[in-house]
């Protein structure tokens, strides 16, 4: 048996934005709140989960997307998925895993004064930087918090993550952690994530796949590319794009 555990966005899809201009043989695979198509797969992404398809490969996703979000994916997931950074699973019949539910309230718990107060101690600063701050739930309870800048502004986000990252690394022990992406800086928890969604999952679903493969493209997907056997990744995007501009002696 054969699995592979992959991001979605900018993974196995994307916006139009980011594709070529006048780009050919693009297939819908999200849509927006407005009902209509929002990402796309490129024909490459299509080959890909096509090949899957028909080679028997069990795929499943892992994403920072909510239940809502995830109803917008249109592609057809058949298997477990792994929702809202790693914090809620979904059985292949599409109810929430209620053991790792209750495993998540367990470890969120200790970590609720900490992300209040995190959150509070930058209000104002995100404010300053133009950044919009929304408080993200699962299973009803705080775990991450995002600084989205409307124009995604490199440099008042870049502002907005030292901040963050000076506040986190001085008070909270370890208990959280900031990552970024192309338009947001979030803080949540570092211990509890898509790695260990994805190794609870291999444990106690897989432990007999010969092959796990894992796709992602952002440096928060390494956790859980980690955990597999091998990891697919995208050119251009933020991982392979952080590699490059290391310039990493060759040895
Ligand atoms: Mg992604």
């Amino acid at each position: 048996m054969i699995v592979a555990f992959s991001d979605l966005d900018d993974t196995l899809f994307q916006t139009r934005r980011k594709l070529p201009l006048g780009m050919d043989g693009l297939t819908p695979a999200t849509l927006g709140r407005d009902g209509q198509p929002h990402s796309f797969c490129t024909p490459a992404q299509s080959a890909l989960l096509a090949h899957f398809a028909s080679s028997g490969v069990t795929l499943i996703p892992v994403t920072g997307r909510d239940q809502a979000a995830m109803a917008r994916v249109t592609l057809p997931f058949t298997s477990w998925r792994i929702l809202d950074h790693g914090l809620t699973l979904l059985r292949p019949d599409g109810g929430v895993d209620l053991d790792w539910r209750t495993y998540v309230l367990t470890q969120l718990e200790p970590l609720q004064d900490a992300l209040a107060d995190c959150t509070a101690a930058v209000t104002g600063l995100a404010a300053e930087h133009g950044c919009r701050l929304t408080r993200h739930t699962a299973h009803g309870t705080h775990f991450m918090t995002v600084f989205k800048h409307p124009d995604a502004d490199a440099t008042q986000l870049e502002q907005m993550q030292l901040a963050l990252e000076k506040h986190v690394e001085r008070t909270y022990d370890s208990g959280l952690h900031v990552i970024a992406n192309a338009n947001n800086v979030s803080v949540l928890p570092r211990g509890l994530g898509k790695s260990e969604a994805v190794r609870h999952l291999r444990e106690t679903q897989f432990p007999h796949a010969t092959l796990t493969l894992a796709l992602g493209d952002s440096l928060s997907d390494l956790g859980f590319m980690n955990a597999c056997d091998l990891a697919i990744t995208p050119p251009g995007g933020q991982l392979l794009r952080t590699v490059t501009a290391a310039k990493l002696p060759q040895r």
